[in-house]
Order: C-alpha cells, then sequence, then structure tokens
C-alpha cells in the first residue's frame, strides 16, 4: 500500500543511527546524549520500594502530587518562583512529549514557528504535523547567541510561537540575560507564545547561571517551559519530564497530554519525588560534578588536531576537525570517526543550512576512564 507520508523528510533519528553504528563498529559511544553510569542509589532504592508498595496502576493525569509539589519547591529554589502545583506544572514522558503536546494544543494550520539553528530535531516535525510552518533562523556563528535582529525581522502576524533552547543542545550555549531582555522587548504587545527548552538547566559552567524564563514574568506568562529528570538524574531512560506554563497553556497542553499518554511512570515519579526532597544537593551540585568531566575530557583532547573552546553548559562539547581533514562532510567524518573507535553526532543534521564550519559533537557524560579510553584514541587521529 502506498502511504503518502505525513513528514516525508524524516527518517531514523541521528541519535539512534549512530548509537546503532557504534554498537556495530565496537566503538565508544560519544555520541547519543546519556550517562554511561547509573542513576543515585537512593534514587533506584525508593523506585523499588514504590514497585513493591505496589505503585504500580496510573499515575493521576497531571502527575503525582508528590513530584509536582517536588519540582514546585525545586523551582522555588532555583529561581525564586513558586509555580501552582495543581493548576501549573504537568508530568509528562519525557521532555520530548511536553514539546509535542504544547506545539500540539496551540499550532494551528498556517502558523509560523521559530526555531533556530542548530535545532534540537523533535521541533520541526511536531511542527509540521499540526500544520504549522518551522522558520529557521541560524543561531549567531561563534557564540551561538541569539540572532536577535534577524529575529525581529522574522516576526510577523503568522508567528504564533518561538522555540528557544538553553543550556543548548548541541553548541553549549547559555543563554545571558541581555538576551532575554532583547528576547522579552521583541515579544512585548504581540500574542507570540515561548517555548523554552530547559533540559539541561542544571548543567553551566565556569560559575555562569541559568536563566530559566521562569525568572521573567514578562516571558513566563507567555511560556511552556520544559525540563527533563533524564538529564538531572541520570535517568534517560525513565523518560519523566515536564512542563511549567500558566494556567490557561497548562489547561490546553493538558487536553493533548491526556490523550498523547494519558500518565507518566508511577513508581518513579513517587521516588523522583522523595529524592528531590532530600538530596536537593544532586542538582545543586550537578554543575560542579559535569564540569569536572568537561575540564578532564577537554584536557585530555588538548593533545588532539581537534579545535575548540570549551562548552558553556549541558554535556556536549563541540569540536572542529578540520585540521584533520577538510574534505569530508560531517556525517561521513562521524562514520569514518565511528570506525576509528568513538562515535559522534555530525551537527548538520540540526540545521535547514547546514554551515561551513566542520563540527562534530561529544557527549561527555561517560565515567572518567571511558572519556580517557576515548581521548586516547582521539589524540592519535
Ligand atoms: N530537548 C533537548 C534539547 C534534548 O537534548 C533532549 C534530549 N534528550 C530533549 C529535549 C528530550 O528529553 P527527554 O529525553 O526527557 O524526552
Ligand atoms: N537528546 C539526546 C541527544 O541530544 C538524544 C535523545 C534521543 O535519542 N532521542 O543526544
Amino acid at each position: 500500500m502506498h502511504i503518502d507520508s505525513k513528514l516525508p523528510k524524516v527518517g531514523t533519528t541521528i541519535f539512534t543511527r549512530m548509537s546503532q553504528l557504534a554498537a556495530e563498529k565496537n566503538a565508544i559511544n560519544l555520541s547519543q546524549g546519556f550517562p554511561d553510569f547509573d542513576s543515585p542509589r537512593e534514587l533506584l532504592e525508593r523506585v523499588n520500594f514504590y514497585l513493591q508498595q505496589g505503585l504500580n496502576q496510573y499515575a493521576p493525569m497531571t502527575g503525582a502530587p508528590s513530584l509536582r509539589q517536588a519540582i514546585a519547591e525545586k523551582t522555588q529554589r532555583c529561581y525564586d518562583v513558586l509555580p501552582d502545583a495543581e493548576s501549573e506544572i504537568t508530568v509528562t514522558s519525557g521532555a520530548t512529549e511536553a514539546i509535542f503536546a504544547a506545539i500540539s494544543a496551540v499550532i494551528r494550520q498556517g502558523d509560523e514557528v521559530i526555531v533556530f539553528d542548530p535545532a534540537y530535531d523533535s521541533y520541526e516535525p511536531a511542527i509540521e504535523l499540526n500544520g504549522g510552518t518551522a522558520v529557521h533562523l541560524q543561531l549567531n556563528s561563534g557564540d551561538f547567541s541569539l540572532p536577535l535582529d534577524t529575529l525581529a525581522q522574522a516576526i510577523n502576524t503568522r508567528t504564533r510561537m518561538v522555540i528557544i533552547n538553553s543550556p543548548h543542545n548541541p553548541s553549549g550555549a547559555v543563554l545571558s540575560e541581555t538576551e532575554l531582555d532583547g528576547l522579552e522587548k521583541l515579544l512585548a504587545g504581540t500574542e507570540i507564545l515561548l517555548l523554552s527548552d530547559e533540559v539541561y538547566e542544571h548543567i553551566y559552567f565556569n560559575g555562569s547561571q541559568h536563566h530559566s524564563v521562569l525568572t521573567r514574568p514578562a516571558l513566563a506568562s507567555r511560556s511552556f517551559v520544559v525540563s527533563s529528570f533524564g538529564k538531572t538524574l541520570h535517568t534517560t531512560g525513565w523518560k519523566l519530564g515536564y512542563c511549567v506554563a500558566p494556567e490557561a497553556l497548562s489547561k490546553e497542553l493538558r487536553k493533548v497530554h491526556q490523550y498523547l499518554t494519558f500518565s507518566s511512570v508511577h513508581p518513579m515519579q513517587c521516588a523522583v519525588a522523595d529524592y528531590l526532597q532530600t538530596h536537593p544537593e544532586h542538582y545543586l551540585q550537578l554543575p560542579a560534578f559535569y564540569e569536572a568531566k568537561r575540564d578532564l575530557f577537554c584536557s585530555l583532547m588538548q593533545k588532539s588536531r581537534f579545535k575548540f573552546s570549551t562548552t558553556a553548559g549541558t554535556y556536549f562539547q563541540l569540536m572542529d576537525y578540520s585540521a584533520i581533514d577538510d574534505q569530508k562532510s560531517d556525517i561521513e567524518f562521524a562514520d569514518w570517526l565511528t570506525e576509528q573507535g568513538v562515535a559522534a553526532i555530525p551537527i548538520s543534521v540540526f540545521y535547514q543550512q547546514p554551515p561551513a564550519q566542520k563540527l562534530i559533537r561529544f557527549c561527555f557524560a561517560k565515567e572518567d576512564n571511558t572519556l580517557e579510553k576515548a581521548a586516547e584514541i582521539l589524540c592519535k587521529i
């Protein structure tokens, strides 16, 4: 039977492809972003506890009350804003679901959604499935900051939403207060919504800070702010995330969420709630934890022919490979590198117009000895 695809441009994601290739070639997998170490033992023990307690049936549609309360308190602690746990916080099956539900809830045929390239791969398919058009603007080259002038020119009466991501995957750039000021000015007086993907909210370096959209009332009032416990608790396989949004937006998001998944994995929700309450030091110390990994990887890589400036946030490090090979595309280079023993992500797949610069992305959420072994191979290349 012929299927006229609704997503003709979409294939298997680069993350699946590179992780499969890494397994096939027996390469060290620094491609898809996930830790190769386990989540905290106390957290796993709480999951076990709730499994044994019989919390094995549907969680409430909007999320376990204890988890929504814990998210509210974490938000207050980090950003000095207390969202209403009843009406403004929704637990979802990963940030991926929150993003899909937010877009589906508000995007209609003919709407334009502005995304910044390199853009995370799940935004555009969600926009297109809902009849919208993704308008791609490029982040400024070099520092991957927001191109506020280009944004000002791109905004028109069809613009329904702008999607931002900070700390940013794959560049690691962290939005500054000045960029948020600029965004706030541009959106003032419009009906444009903001989707702020903050899944790496607890991974930023160099004594900097993550400036959440939640700290800006003028932005928060028009925003879906999305986060993920996968990144924060080293549990990407649990697919547990959440969305903080004003009541009116949460209400619409929940209309989609309740028919997309209805609710998310129950024992994990209760365990995460307990763990956030009893071990806030976990997320408070996450910047230092990942900064040490970044520093280890980057110091080992100083001896390589890759060129880079150390990443400001996330657990990703971009590296320029042009001194090694200025002919291969990043996709060809990433495939070749996997055969040499280390898998990485080519970043051109996150662009509508691939950049001239030859960059690949390494994930350093790995045991120190994994990073040492990978760097040993990479320094010989
Ligand atoms: N947004 C970004 C920028 C990401 O890197 C990821 C990564 N996994 C997600 C969203 C999705 O998060 P989750 O795994 O919780 O669905
Ligand atoms: N967000 C992860 C990354 O950037 C991958 C998530 C996925 O495989 N869908 O590597």
